[in-house]
């Protein structure tokens, strides 16, 4: 992985390695925890932990906390807990928050040089003032206040002195710069609101840019790679590092040196990429925070949700996501991946990985009228056709079985090649039976379908090389354990839920079948598992049991994927 191309950004680290402007490279991955990890945030997380990990590097999880009020202790958790279960461990486990004693001393710095100034100016006045693409901004009444005036100014806001908004510490660099971020943007906000990490010893909360240009700084980071919207914001990171630049200013840095952190600052480099989207879903927190609140889903970790924890739920996996991942590669171009590729990855992980099962989600009585009553057998069944490390189990068979309803047809459409009235199908590792008699209810539904086995046709023997059309799987009618399962489909109906351009609202397009529930049978091995444990149902699809819900004696399992691509609308 290291010796070629891959994409631009491993090119990048490759060069500054081999030239040595780097020693060691340092990734960070900084999620605000405002809310649950999504699939998007799988991409940044394969990238910034992969290439740590690649080229001998380091990588944090730094939580992005410069927000209170959006921000919660459960999220933080969550995203813990989310990244290991991706496959990547941290180095360090940062927070901005952490930092808020050196972001304070680095604005000192910047107001003592000049460089920043309070603002007197209201939210709205200031934008007003900022001006537009095509007309300048205008300087702020305050923005020639004297350097004395404005560290007693700043120094009584951190006091808590002033109202909420009255007041914000602004970098002073260009009013006219045809880069809006550069108009003198704000570093400090005052907020009198606590903070799930620092409670009430801030009133005041560095702006993003600000923040995370430090945050980066301080923790040697290498290469600060983030998504393409932050590319306008490149001059305004460059600013802040180089401003208040922490390499040469190691007093800035006292406060964390005193609580025995060792700090190696860094002049960081933002490198930009595209992000993930994905058809037939959204990618933004705040939206799924929405369906939440609104009841659409179950929660966060609702199997539709495409957040990592519903996903999880959902039974699909995270070498398959990562397997996506590094097909997708990286780039600069925006697009939206087709979510059929998602899938696909999710099966093929699994089919490599997943043991066998069988189990009937419709059931339809199948008897074998010449075996006699309490003819039961047990049954040695591979786990997995193409790895014999997986193991064996057996399958008890028996006189009364159930079999999957549309595997049978009174009146066979064309091409059908299961179970007809007189026709012969081969039951999966048993042999070749034949319709003898359909029985119906009252209502004249099918009930029971009554057979004969070939007994030379059984597995083993000569005659099991017999020709029939089809094979169906079955499950013992005696042995087999009812089982809830949840049958998942895509949580939106279109391929753009988040197109309003034709008025509609990305919540119209929620799939009111993305869910269904059905009873269905499984064979005790398939009962007797773990919670998430992943399962090839055979025929039917990559099913797991419920990580919260499934027990051995009331199984529940949920599909992840068909077995093949049915998508079709
Ligand atoms: P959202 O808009 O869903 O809130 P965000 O970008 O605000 O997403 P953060 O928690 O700030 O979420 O993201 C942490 C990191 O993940 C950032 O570096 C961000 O660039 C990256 N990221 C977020 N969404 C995607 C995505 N769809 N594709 C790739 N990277 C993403
Ligand atoms: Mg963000
Ligand atoms: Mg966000």
């Amino acid at each position: 992985r290291t010796d070629g191309p891959r994409d631009f950004i491993r090119q990048i680290v490759r060069d500054d390695l081999a030239a040595g402007r780097v020693a060691m490279v340092r990734t960070r991955f900084p999620p605000e925890p405002n809310g649950y990890l999504h699939i998007g945030h799988a991409k940044a997380i394969c990238l910034d932990f992969g290439i740590a990990r690649e080229f001998g590097g380091r990588c944090n999880l730094r939580l992005d906390d410069t927000n209170p009020g959006k921000e919660d202790p459960a999220f933080v958790e969550g995203i813990k807990e989310d990244v290991r279960w991706l496959g990547f461990e941290w180095d360090a486990l940062c927070h901005a928050s952490d930092y808020f004693e050196v972001f304070y001393l680095a604005a000192l710095k910047l107001i003592a040089e000049g460089k920043a100034y309070v603002d007197d100016l209201s939210a709205e006045e200031m934008r007003a003032y900022r001006g537009t693409l095509t007309e300048p901004g205008r300087p702020s009444p305050w923005r020639e206040r004297s350097v004395a005036e404005n560290l007693d100014l700043f120094r009584r806001m951190r006091a808590g002195e002033f109202a909420d908004g009255s007041r914000t510490l602004r970098a002073k660099i260009d009013m006219a710069s045809g880069n809006l971020n550069l108009r003198d943007p704000a570093l400090y906000r005052i907020r009198k609101i606590a903070h799930q990490n620092t409670g009430d010893a801030w009133p005041i909360y560095p702006m993003y840019d600000f923040a995370h240009a430090l945050s980066d700084a301080i923790e040697g980071i290498t290469h600060s790679l983030c998504t393409l919207e932050f590319e306008d914001h490149r001059p305004l990171y460059d600013w802040c590092v180089d401003s208040v630049d922490l390499v040469h200013h190691p007093e800035l840095l006292e406060p964390l040196r005193r609580q025995d952190r060792d700090v190696q600052p860094s002049r960081p480099r933002q490198i930009e990429f595209s992000r993930l989207n994905l058809s037939y879903s959204i990618t933004s927190k705040r939206k799924l925070a929405e369906l939440v609140a609104r009841g659409l889903v179950e929660g966060w970790d609702d199997p539709r949700m495409n957040t990592l924890r519903g996903l999880r739920r959902r039974g699909f996996t995270p070498g398959g996501i990562r397997l996506l991942m590094e097909r997708l590669g990286v780039s600069k171009q925006n697009s939206v991946i087709d979510y059929t590729l998602l899938e696909n990855c999710i099966r093929e992980d699994l089919d490599d990985h997943a043991p066998r099962r069988m189990a009937v989600l419709d059931p339809l009585k199948l008897v074998i009228v010449n075996l006699p009553e309490d003819h039961e057998e047990a049954l040695v069944f591979a786990n997995h056709p193409k790895d014999e490390s997986l193991g064996t189990r057996t399958v008890p068979f028996a006189r009364e079985l159930w079999i999957e309803r549309e595997d049978f047809a009174e009146v066979p459409p064309k091409g059908f090649k299961r179970l007809v009235p007189g026709g012969e199908v081969r039951l999966r590792g048993v042999g070749i039976v034949q319709c003898e008699e359909v029985r119906k209810d009252a209502a004249g539904r099918v009930s029971e379908l009554r057979v004969t086995l070939d007994p030379a046709s059984r597995q083993g023997l000569p005659g099991a090389e017999r020709k029939v059309k089809g094979t169906i799987h079955w499950v013992s009618a005696r042995h087999a354990v009812a089982a809830e399962v949840r049958l998942y489909d895509r949580l939106f109906n279109v391929p753009a839920p988040d197109d309003e351009s034709d008025g509609s609202s990305w919540l119209d397009h929620v799939n009111p079948e993305a869910k269904r529930v059905v009873q269905g049978w499984v064979e005790p091995a398939a009962a007797q598992c773990a919670p998430e444990t992943h399962f090839q149902f055979e025929r039917l699809g990559y099913f797991v049991s419920d990580r919260l819900d499934h027990r051995a004696d009331a199984p529940v399992f949920n599909r992840a994927v068909t077995l093949r691509d049915t998508w079709a609308r």
